[in-house]
């Protein structure tokens, strides 16, 4: 059946090739998957048809006739593209031991192959140096890469920088990023040691001046700043707290093994709750309890940069796996990477495939076996499916596809080159040979 569709394709490809007629009315079908898309209540199977980078159709028996090509995508389940809310991807600096510097990773590299077409870099850049930042990487990326500007100036250049609060000013960040709107979706506020509530103020009036959420790591636990007060006096409605399940400033009671009650009426009044599971943020013996006591994450992040990239965070479908093997729907987990985030970043454009969307797709298989998922202690809980990107389309175009869904066999009869490229981008050019292969 597979290769008949292909067959067909081919085929299709020399019709159009040798008629004059006018293209057909979509570039590309994904046929027969199972399409999750939590923001329009979508879970079923059904077709995904894309035109010029949007998304054109998404409905059952989708004619194949009217596509120049078709992937069959039976079996597979079909997503928005993925979102991760929490990453550092301020590479390339050469700054040693820092966040805008050495410790980010080039998104490129870390996110098409799980599925990511969107992510929040969470304050590496601060006023001062974001226009670095989007020079370097958010102009040069392929993956749509938006931020979130730190309160303090400089960003997270480390301990120097972070804890000066001379460089916590909201007015000259909310000015920096009212003038990349779209580009710039919050303000983060980190890792501060202090008993000071400043990076917090500084951060909500950055906030509510520019019409932003602030995102909060909460640094480090003080008894001066108590994580019920931040939660429930100084953030607004629609401010995110991340690392939700670190342990590592009162997020648990002690005595339920549940949520502590500065979450519980936090979320109450409208505060996101996010994982950004990273390197030292995420514990199974918080997130098990708290999640079988109903408190389930808002959205699901990485927390991307060196330290987590191959501990136990990995990237955000082993993530998402995780939350899955302990007590969360792929439903869930889904929302938690499209429809949710997209909404605390007030970017409702993306993260669902509503016609006329930008045709952003992830295509995920789930394999079954013996998998084991670890936390930040090198514990483990043991699992049976491990969700697996297989194909990602970003804007219309296929830019990671690990298997060959979309490519032909190799014997097939040669295609039309010039229609190809309307629907694939692989990264085919290698600047130093000056050639492009295709
Ligand atoms: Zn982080």
């Amino acid at each position: 059946m597979k290769n008949r569709l292909m067959a067909c394709a081919a085929l299709a490809l020399l019709t159009v090739a040798a008629s004059a007629q006018p293209l057909p009315a979509y570039d590309l079908l994904l046929r027969g998957g199972h399409v999750i898309d939590p923001r329009n209540r979508i879970n079923h199977v059904m077709d995904v048809a894309i035109k010029d980078g949007k998304i054109a159709r998404v409905a059952p028996g989708l004619s194949p006739g009217d596509a120049i090509k078709i992937i069959d995508a039976r079996g597979l389940y079909v997503t928005p593209g993925l979102i991760d809310l929490h990453v550092h991807v301020y590479n390339g600096t050469g700054e040693k031991g820092s966040y805008a510097g050495d410790l980010s990773v080039p998104p490129d590299g870390f996110t098409f192959r799980s599925g990511v077409t969107t992510v929040v870099d969470a304050g590496c850049a601060g006023w001062r140096n974001f226009e670095d930042f989007k020079d370097r990487i958010i102009d040069r990326s392929r993956t749509r890469v938006l931020a979130m500007l730190n309160i303090v100036g400089n960003g997270m250049r480390g301990g120097k920088w972070e804890q000066d609060q001379a460089d916590m000013d909201g007015e000259a960040t909310a000015k920096m990023a009212q003038r990349y709107p779209g580009v710039v979706v919050g303000i983060k506020a980190a890792h501060y040691n202090g008993p000071e509530w400043k990076p917090i103020d500084e951060a909500v009036i950055a906030g509510t001046k520019a019409n932003l959420p602030v995102m909060v790591d909460f640094g480090s636990d003080k008894p001066e700043r108590p994580i019920y007060d931040l939660l429930n006096t100084k953030l607004r409605p629609g401010d995110i707290y991340t690392h939700v399940y670190s342990g590592l400033r009162q997020e648990q009671d002690p005595a339920s093994k549940g949520p502590s009650k500065g979450l519980v009426d936090g979320r109450g009044r409208g505060v996101y709750f996010d994982t950004g599971t990273g390197g030292g943020s995420f514990k199974f013996m918080l997130a098990i309890p708290m999640i079988k006591q109903g408190f389930k994450p808002d959205s699901l992040s990485t927390d991307l940069h060196t330290g987590s990239m191959n501990s136990a965070t990995k990237d955000i479908l082993n993530v998402a796996s995780k939350f899955m093997t302990i007590g969360m729907t792929l439903n869930e987990v889904i929302a938690g990477m499209t429809s949710n985030p997209a909404r605390q970043i007030q970017r409702e454009d993306l993260g669902n495939l509503s016609p006329g969307a930008v045709a952003d797709v992830a295509v995920i298989s789930i394999q079954k076996g013996r998998f084991g998922y670890t936390d930040m202690l090198n514990t483990k809980v043991a699992g049976t499916q491990r969700l697996v990107a297989e194909l990602t389309i970003k804007d219309g175009k296929i830019v990671y596809d690990l298997n060959g869904l979309e490519s032909l066999p190799w014997d097939a009869p040669p295609g039309n080159v010039k229609l190809d490229s309307r629907w694939t981008s692989f990264p085919r050019q290698d600047p130093t040979l000056g050639v492009t292969a295709r």
